[in-house]
């Protein structure tokens, strides 16, 4: 049995080793390493692949979040609320750019934010919200654009972790996560379901002019080299890692199929296991299982992990802290609340291995593990 890991990135490329090292070789010989011809290509893939009417590749999902929100024309102590249970680049980047991060909680099962809770915190500042599609989830889209359009504000998908997640309005429209709200944000992480071998992101919009301000942003507010428009960065899809991306989005279906059999496979195992909660799924949306994560009930969750640690089965706590209790982000923002439910997340979550490799003795191995501790242990 190979040994277990969180991602398994070694064998997945050990499959597609020819194709990608062809990939890279181009590049090489053409010598366009910056915004050539296969950063193009992939563009226009990822952009057929989403059914996204612009997609606009970018150094990372952090950059990506930034140029989002720069090309909204926010304006420091503009309010834009953000879940406090998520990574920490969308608070981060919020404040960076010193606008005011007003945390919320999110729904205690779909681990997302709603409306009902987005609500609560709109005043007068508020301009932008950042629902958060966690773990490969979509959050209720539906409700919160209507919210949005209620009090004119603006919605930036942080869609890093639910490339081709699917969600169905109540109409049966169907859209991809990303091109529901004004921008969607992707990152190409190499352990995020389309991961490149490096850092990379992009974002995706339906609004042609929005589009030509996020492409200028990216790269320093220019569009035709030394005439720039607006200040921006230096946030560009090096043509490399297009490469290894553009290969890989042919595998993505069948790399989601793999990750949605573990989760199948998790599912029935741990069913009736009273002091687990399995993951919520959302009618309206499809699941791409970013990441596995059960909530481990009174008390176990530590125990556990060390359990299965000891046991060869690694397994993660996303996240481990609220994000407003973070040293960096004290005295900053606002938070609305208590945010209980969050507080319980942060002590009671565990994300299991879950990835594209993952074989049946390794499936068999851990879901064993984790049923001999609750029999002994409830
Ligand atoms: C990974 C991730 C990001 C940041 O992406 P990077 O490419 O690492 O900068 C942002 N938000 C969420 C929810 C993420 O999971």
């Amino acid at each position: 049995m190979p040994k277990i890991q969180m991602v398994d990135l070694q064998r997945q490329y050990h499959k597609i080793r020819r194709e990608i090292d062809r990939s890279v070789k181009d590049v090489l010989v053409s010598a366009q390493f910056i915004n050539g011809p296969k950063v193009k290509e992939f563009e226009a893939n990822l952009a057929d692949y989403l059914g996204s009417k612009h997609v606009i590749p970018c150094g990372n999902g952090t950059d990506a979040l930034q140029i989002a929100m720069m090309s909204l024309g926010l304006k420091p102590g503009d309010e834009v609320i953000v879940p406090s249970f998520t990574y920490v680049a969308t608070v981060e980047v919020a404040a960076l750019l010193g606008l005011n991060p007003v945390m919320v909680d999110v729904d205690k099962n779909t681990f997302n934010l709603t409306a009902e809770i987005v609500e609560q915190a709109i005043n007068v500042h508020t301009r932008a919200i950042v629902p958060v599609h966690l773990f490969g989830q979509s959050a209720d889209m539906e409700p919160l654009m209507k919210l949005a359009e209620k009090y004119n504000l603006q919605i930036i998908e942080d869609n890093a972790q639910s490339v081709g997640t699917e969600y169905t309005f109540s109409d049966g429209t169907k859209k991809k996560t990303g091109n529901i709200g004004n921008i969607g944000c992707i990152s190409f992480y190499p352990s995020k379901n389309l991961g490149a071998y490096g850092d990379a992101g992009a974002i995706t919009t339906q609004n042609d002019e929005l589009a030509d301000k996020i492409r200028r942003i990216a790269n320093h507010g220019q569009s035709e080299k030394y005439h720039h428009k607006y200040i921006g960065l230096n946030s560009r899809l090096d043509a490399i890692q297009a490469a290894i991306l553009d290969v890989k989005l042919k595998y993505l279906d069948k790399y989601v199929a793999a990750r949605q059999t573990v989760a199948d496979y998790y599912d029935k195992a741990f069913a009736d296991i009273h002091l687990l909660q399995i993951p919520e799924r959302l009618p309206q949306s499809t699941h791409v299982f970013h990441q596995y994560t059960l909530i481990v009930k009174e008390g176990h969750r530590d125990t556990l992990k060390n359990f299965l640690h000891e046991r060869g089965i690694p397994s993660m706590i996303y996240y481990p802290i609220p994000l407003n209790e973070q040293e960096a982000f004290k005295g900053r923002g606002r938070k609305v609340g208590d945010l209980p439910v969050t507080k319980s997340l942060c002590a009671s979550v565990l994300s299991l291995p879950i990835h594209t490799e993952m074989t049946d003795d390794q499936l068999e191995y851990i879901v064993e593990t984790v049923q001999a501790y609750f029999k002994d242990n409830s």
